[in-house]
């Protein structure tokens, strides 16, 4: 089974959730946590991996031999990320834009654009006890998060429970995180903002077809409007976390909230079960 942990924000307690469900059940199941938060991954700060194994990310970007170039602008035309651009008797690439999608190769007449491999990132591997870890970085500067989330999720076990930690907003690394999952856990917290960016975050998820359940965070902080919006959406809250200066000061020294009070063990277990029957439900109706 395969759970993302995602937020429409920054900053809700994405990472506090991800990781407590991750080793509440790493005892007795097994259990996987991919952090596809790239851009900023930090699961590793709570968890304190044993790193065994890393591998480079690339993609293909193009590179033009201009002795064999007509500045005709074909690849100009074509490339829908302005990546590389025509001008006078200048060919320019700007390879972070680069998407490797290969138009400007295939339809140049000259045959003078080939392409070369680029690193964007790493992958990393190990374990935090008995729980499979496996992350993912995205290269300073480079903007191509999605290659580094595909390249994370392709050593997601296909067996046992597996955790993503999803980047946060609604943009086109959050789909490439989320889509295959069999669920999609959206921590949010009772805020104006945190309505809003909800409500994006639903909307995204719901594109994609993937059920979706609430953790509600920092409960007390702000108003009863989540609770509200999720009650009209049929959305259900399966965990809700106080707002509580202990859970904030075991946040900030890096500590996982089951480690540092482990009344919640239970709670995060309950939230698997809670998990557990909509991912059922959705198969048994799916069978109907
Ligand atoms: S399509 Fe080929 S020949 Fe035309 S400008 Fe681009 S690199 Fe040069
Ligand atoms: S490979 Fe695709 S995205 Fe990259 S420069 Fe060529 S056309 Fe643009």
């Amino acid at each position: 089974m395969i759970v993302s942990v995602a937020s429409g924000k920054g900053g809700t307690g994405k990472t506090l959730v991800a990781t407590s469900l991750a080793l509440s059940l790493s005892g007795d199941h097994k259990v996987q946590l991919l952090d596809c938060d790239v851009e900023e991954p930090n699961d590793h700060v709570f968890l304190r991996p044993e790193i065994s194994g890393s591998e480079a990310v690339s993609m293909l970007v193009p590179r033009v031999d201009e002795a064999r170039c007509t500045y005709c602008g074909k690849c100009a035309q074509v490339c829908a990320y302005n990546a590389i651009a025509v001008l006078g008797k200048h060919v320019l690439t700007f390879s972070e834009l680069c998407h490797g999608c290969g138009a400007c190769s295939y339809l140049c007449p000259e045959q003078a654009i080939t392409e070369e491999s680029r690193q964007i990132g790493v992958v990393e591997w190990g374990h935090s006890g008995s729980l499979g870890f496996v992350q993912g970085k995205l290269a300073v500067g480079e903007a191509m998060a999605p290659p580094v989330i595909r390249k994370v999720k392709g050593y997601g076990e296909k067996d046992g429970v597996v955790i993503i930690d999803v980047p946060p907003g609604t943009s086109c690394p959050v789909v490439e995180a989320v889509k295959g999952s069999h669920l999609c856990l959206l921590v949010t917290e009772p805020t104006p903002f945190g309505l809003n960016d909800l409500a994006l975050a639903v909307e995204t998820v719901r594109e994609l077809d993937i059920p979706c359940a609430i953790v509600l965070n920092r409960a007390g902080v702000g108003d009863s409007k989540v609770e509200q919006y999720c009650g009209e959406q049929n959305i259900p809250i399966l965990l809700t976390i106080p707002l509580d200066t202990e859970i904030a000061r075991l946040y900030s020294r890096g500590v996982t909230l089951v480690e540092g009070m482990p009344l919640w063990k239970p709670r995060f277990l309950q939230l698997l079960a809670g998990i557990m029957d909509i991912v059922d439900e959705g198969t048994r109706s799916t069978k109907r």
